[in-house]
């Protein structure tokens, strides 16, 4: 982990993202003057200082990687690192349903954060909807997997663990002062703190504002979205009770949603409550009639302890393992069309890119071709690539030793 200066002080980039009230009055200076903080990942010099952007979220305040400059940190210890491309934090077209801007992230989602609840048949009352006419809408779990990939949440450079606060900081620093459907994205998006006990009353205060907006009155219903750690799903006597992790405050889910969910997200699903994977959610809350909170949309993934983005529970062991040993890799993912095709992890402390597969369902056939396909391009290219077939033990998987 870097150390990164500001306001004349300098701290291990972990302490200030899981302290961000700690820290909260000198990066608030930095940003003033001289305007960034300092990553110290790399020996800079004060003329061309490895610059980081604070951004405000709320009271506090986050870091994130100067824009185009992610290719300048260290690549095997900084979270701030990126290739140049997509995740180097450029713009992207117009009609991207997801861009990085200077000041933070302008998204689309599919879903309405503002509804009239009468003369509904006419349209959705968001402004995104007629002023960006064209432009592309994302899907919920589409925007929390752009997130995370974007925030560096996917990559792991070989440290002990990573806890929410860490998340919560990489996230929000992404999210900044951005836009989300139009509106500012601060005020109708929020990520959830990590509990901290001498923070207690901040967190909930901020939490209560967040929720204190979604209201529903006669004629409208304003939503709200949350970023959050699932804790559990249980059914209640007509519903089900959604509770997140961090907060003892729980939501209700109607039985329909929740059953769709739970097969959309099959393999998150049967992973919640498991001590070795977590769970992350984008929520939609809406108030009823009577004032409760109500989920109305909801997205889960699936992750290892640290965080990493997975696709089964075979994935989360594979993830572990490679967290417990120490090694760096990252998680592809795959948001586009042709993604399909790139491996399950890709370990980068070993001479060559090692691709990581993890094979499983071999009885689905068009996985099998996959698979075959997968491994052609692996012997063309010349990639090496380490198999893991469950339900072979995965202490007998030989990986190679880190370079
Ligand atoms: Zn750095």
């Amino acid at each position: 982990m870097p150390l990164i200066s500001f306001d004349g002080i300098s701290q291990p980039l972990e302490e200030v993202q899981n302290n961000p009230a700690r820290f909260a009055l000198h990066l608030e200076r930095a940003k003033k003057n001289p305007g960034y903080a300092v990553c110290g990942c790399k020996p800079s010099s004060i003329l061309a200082p490895l610059r980081l952007v604070v951004r405000r979220y709320g009271k506090l305040f986050h870091l994130a990687r100067w824009p185009d400059e992610g290719a300048k940190h260290d690549a095997t210890t900084c979270p701030f690192f990126a290739k140049p491309g997509p995740l180097g934090g450029s713009a992207g077209p117009a009609q991207d349903a997801i861009r990085n801007t200077p000041d933070g992230l302008n998204a689309k989602l599919d879903i309405s954060l503002s509804v009239r609840t009468v003369g509904r048949v006419q349209s959705s009352g968001d402004p995104a909807r007629t002023s960006t006419a064209g432009r592309r809408a994302a899907p919920l779990l589409g925007f929390l997997q752009r997130v995370w990939g974007d925030a560096g949440l996917n990559q792991w450079s070989g440290g002990t663990q990573r806890n929410w606060g860490t998340c919560n900081a990489q996230v929000l620093a992404q999210l900044g002062e951005g836009k989300l459907n139009g509106r500012p994205i601060q005020e109708v998006l929020h990520v959830m703190r990590r509990y901290e006990e001498t923070q207690q009353a901040a967190i909930k205060t901020e939490f209560e504002e967040f929720l204190a907006r979604i209201q529903t009155t006669a004629d409208a219903s304003e939503r709200g979205i949350l970023i959050a750690e699932i804790k559990s799903i249980d059914p209640s006597k007509y519903s089900f009770v959604v509770k997140i992790r961090q907060t003892f405050e729980s939501f209700f889910a109607p039985k329909d949603l929740i059953e769709k969910a739970a097969k959309s997200f099959r393999y998150a699903w049967s992973m919640i409550g498991n001590a070795d994977a977590r769970v992350v959610a984008v929520l939609v809350l809406e108030r009823t009639k009577d004032g409760n909170l109500r989920v109305i949309d909801l997205a889960v993934q699936l992750c290892n302890k640290a965080f990493i983005f997975c696709d089964s529970s075979y994935e989360v062991a594979m993830a572990n393992r490679l967290v417990a040993e120490g090694r760096r890799f990252y998680k592809p993912l795959r948001l586009m069309p042709g993604d399909e095709m790139l491996p399950d992890f890709v370990l980068t402390d070993t001479a060559a890119a090692t691709a990581i597969e993890v094979y499983g369902m071999e009885s689905h056939d068009a996985y099998r071709r996959r698979k075959e396909e997968k491994q052609a391009i692996y012997a063309q290219r010349r990639t090496p690539c380490v198999e893991w077939v469950p339900p072979a033990d995965l202490a007998s998987v030989r990986l190679p030793a880190a370079a």
